[in-house]
């Protein structure tokens, strides 16, 4: 798979000094990538409500649009934003998405409403200690997963999202407190989410960068086939690198898991039409 659609630079607020746009660049193509998408993070209610840091969109954009230029010819390089809680706020997320020519848009969400990150909920010594992970039930767990997927109905309807990012990203957080998820409980409300997303020409991703920490994809294999099953077709990969050395990294792991779901290619729908990648290449 010739191509990684969602990776940070220095421009993330999570992104490694390592992780300029050319080091980016350049290691896609020694990789031997013909496209890389870069997503940097923009967790809009993080950004209005003070928790993330500001993304510099002028600077990212700056940024992009030299290295489009320097590595035309040798790379196609895609201006993504990997847009978080799109819901919350839908008013400020139309804006930056009308503001900026954007190739690809991935919807993310990395918190509920009026709940922290996961990612804070898996750490005791956060900067939130109000909801913990490894405090609740599994039901208590079961219950947030429903409110991920209630809520993934509903970014949905946000016009403008490509690619629906690591759906199962409370996942990585489960595993990091030594518990696991059933996600066979949730049948019935993933293939309505899969049908949505058909409706709606939105593409599931194959997220890998969870395969090293926490011995998962995001979402899980058994997902995958569940959504191939209910008619998906159009699907996308990722590192998620937030360092260059990380990018395509685990892909002959993600092709391995395509081709046993049945998928020949990734299809990924863009700004400027559904772009294809064999698998097998
Ligand atoms: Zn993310
Ligand atoms: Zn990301």
């Amino acid at each position: 798979m010739r191509a990684d659609l969602h990776t940070h630079t220095i421009y993330s607020f999570d992104g490694r000094p390592e992780a300029t746009v050319d080091a980016m660049c350049r290691s896609a193509i020694d990789k031997g990538l013909t496209h890389l998408a870069i997503t940097d993070h923009c967790d809009i209610n993080g950004e209005l409500e003070g928790i993330y840091p500001i993304l510099d969109k002028e600077a990212v954009f700056a940024a992009i649009s030299a290295a489009k230029k320097a590595y035309a010819g040798q790379l196609h390089i895609l201006f993504g934003v990997e847009l978080g809680q799109a819901t919350q706020y839908p008013k400020e997320a139309r804006a930056l998405l009308e503001r900026y020519p954007y190739d690809i848009v991935l919807g993310s969400l990395h918190n509920l409403a009026k709940t922290p990150d996961f990612y804070y909920m898996s750490r005791p010594d956060g900067e939130i200690p109000a909801m913990q992970l490894s405090d609740m039930s599994d039901d208590g767990i079961n219950a947030l997963f429903d409110r991920v997927l209630r809520e993934s109905m509903d970014l949905l309807d946000f016009e403008g999202i490509h690619v629906l990012t690591h759906l199962t990203y409370m996942h990585r957080y489960v595993r990091r407190i030594g518990r696991e998820m059933d996600f066979s409980l949730f049948e019935d409300q993933l293939k309505a989410l899969f049908f949505k997303m058909i409706e709606k020409g939105v593409a599931l991703e194959l997220n890998t960068s969870t395969l090293d920490r926490e011995g998962i994809t995001m979402p899980t294999a058994g997902i995958l086939a569940l959504y191939r099953r209910c008619g998906g077709r159009l699907v996308s990969v990722a590192s998620d690198a937030h360092h260059p050395d990380r990018i395509a990294q685990h892909f002959d792991t993600a092709a391995e898991i395509l081709t046993a779901c049945g998928f020949t290619e990734l299809a990924v729908p863009t700004a400027n039409g559904i772009l294809t990648f064999q698998i097998d290449s």
